[in-house]
């Protein structure tokens, strides 16, 4: 069995503990991962401030340079580190509609380019014979970030390349559930960087938790649920750390009436169980009109029991569910709708074990009160709402406590725009949903968080205003 290091300084480092990190298709020990103890945090946060001023003081173009060359060294690993996420995250190497570790794998890559190329130019917001005002982006100092297990390598590359990119240095904390796939990455990429500029130490919520309230820690990006969002932005404020806060979503659709249904279903199908549902940005609740109601939940009914569910290392659409406490949730939401009187239309049921099974479900007629429609199950289940009036689904769509994203499906692009912009979440999609690049901002508002990530907008949040005047009389 494999045994994992930590990288502090550049140097591999190990701990007297460590814990197991499992492969949900088979809920057998993979690895043992190492427990970091506080004297690690204080190591890696150290090695990181001592990096930070050469690191920042490097040319623009040199470190532009330095991120590049990471999307190419983790591209010419791709194959190894699609095969960690298959085994420690269970999504299918290739999956549903190509939306598996490869697609991952593609993803980051894509993103560090991209990331690579953003500047951040000086804005000039006087020049006259009275003086110069120039507006400077200064990277920020140490940024921490703190990952989930939905896509362990791209959101850990999301966090801490734009961080690289502007001047920062980083220690970064993977999901206990997926952190192989980062350690890895993070070895190829301290093969390109100064020691200390990229650390990684792994543990569980309470190495995050040290991580939040740390005086060394000038940002912490953080992906993952509201309640531990929560509990960051409440152990930041010692030293008034910056936060990007990217948390949960309840994201609602409307489908008006005037749908091509043969044509939309297959594509709200894929948006919704992206990763097996596992998906901040997932379609999470269908609200159709009545008129194709029916019709809808018979195309997604189809699409669902053609799918097949299993092990990610054969050929299969979705994988497990990726961790036991995220199982048992997926299950005990199910029941609950099946007590609720709701239509189960697909699945409902855990799959047989070993191994964290849940198959596609579909649900129909279902209550809005249900846990179903106002939690996120993160899983592969789909509540579809009916609707007759518009203004009433937009209604049920924002009462949520959540928003990340939100759509509007129709034929009539104008009058879906102008229904999606009255969603209230960071992004509205017109006929799509869960589309995200790398140059367009993305981020939640209510209880999704708050700052956004990617393109400049993102790069910015790394970095602080320095307002430099230079007087002229
Ligand atoms: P989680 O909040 O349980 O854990 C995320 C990370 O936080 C892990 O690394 C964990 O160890 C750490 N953590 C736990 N307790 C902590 C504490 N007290 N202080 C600091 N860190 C702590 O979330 P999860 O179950 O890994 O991920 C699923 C959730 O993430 C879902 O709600 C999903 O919607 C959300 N998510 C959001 C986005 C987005 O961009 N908005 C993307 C992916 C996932």
């Amino acid at each position: 069995m494999s045994e994992y290091q930590m990288i502090i300084n550049g140097e591999k480092v190990s701990a007297d503990e460590h814990f197991p990190v499992l492969n949900p298709a088979t809920e057998t020990v993979i690895a043992q991962c190492p427990q970091a103890t506080s004297g690690h945090l204080d190591a890696a946060v150290d090695a990181a401030r001592q990096a930070f001023p050469a690191w920042r003081d490097m040319s623009d173009s040199a470190r532009a340079e330095r991120v590049h060359a990471i999307g190419a060294a983790l591209a010419s690993h791709a194959d190894e580190l699609a095969q960690l996420l298959v085994q420690e995250q269970g999504k299918p190497m290739g999956g549903f509609a190509g939306l598996g570790a490869q697609f991952e794998m593609g993803g980051t890559v894509a993103w560090c380019h991209a990331t690579a190329d953003l500047t951040l130019p000086v804005d000039i917001i006087q020049d006259n014979d009275e003086a110069r005002i120039e507006v400077h982006r200064k990277p920020l100092g140490v940024v921490a970030s703190i990952t989930p297990w939905n896509y362990p390598l791209l959101i850990a590359i999301w966090h801490t390349m734009p961080a690289l990119r502007s001047g920062n240095t980083v220690v970064i904390k993977p999901s206990e559930f997926t952190p192989l796939t980062t350690l890895r990455a993070a070895e190829i990429i301290n093969e390109l960087l100064p020691p200390g500029v990229f650390n990684i130490v792994t543990g569980d919520g309470s190495l995050g938790a040290a991580m939040t309230s740390h005086p060394g820690i000038d940002k912490i990006v953080f992906t993952g649920s509201t309640p531990t969002g929560k509990k960051i932005m409440q152990g930041a404020s010692g030293n008034l750390k910056r936060l990007t806060l990217e948390l949960g979503g309840n994201d609602a659709a409307i489908v008006l009436p005037d749908v091509d249904v043969a044509a939309v279903a297959p594509k709200i199908f894929a948006t919704a169980l992206i990763n097996n549902g596992q998906t901040c940005a997932a379609l999470k609740r269908l609200y159709v009109h009545e008129a194709v109601y029916d019709e809808l939940c018979q195309a997604l009914a189809g699409i669902a029991a053609s799918v097949k569910t299993g092990p990610g290392d054969g050929e299969v659409d979705f994988g497990p569910v990726q961790n036991k406490p995220q199982f048992d949730k997926v299950c005990a939401i199910a029941a609950d709708a099946k007590a609720s009187g709701a239509r189960i239309l697909t699945g409902g049921e855990p799959l047989p074990g070993p191994g964290y099974f849940f198959p596609v479900t579909i649900v129909a007629d279902i209550d809005e009160g249900t846990r179903l429609v106002r939690e996120e199950p993160f899983g592969p289940i789909l509540p579809v709402l009916k609707f007759s009036d518009v203004e009433d689904a937009l209604r049920r769509a924002n009462d949520s406590t959540n928003g990340l994203g939100g759509s509007v499906w129709s034929s009539d692009i104008e009058a879906a725009t102008r229904l999606a912009s009255r969603l209230e979440c960071g992004t509205a999609w017109v006929n799509n949903h869960a589309m995200i690049q790398p140059d367009a901002p993305f981020g939640g508002v209510k209880e999704s968080g708050f700052g956004v990530e990617f393109g400049r907008y993102g790069l910015e949040e790394y970095t602080s205003i320095q307002t430099l005047q230079v007087s002229k009389v």
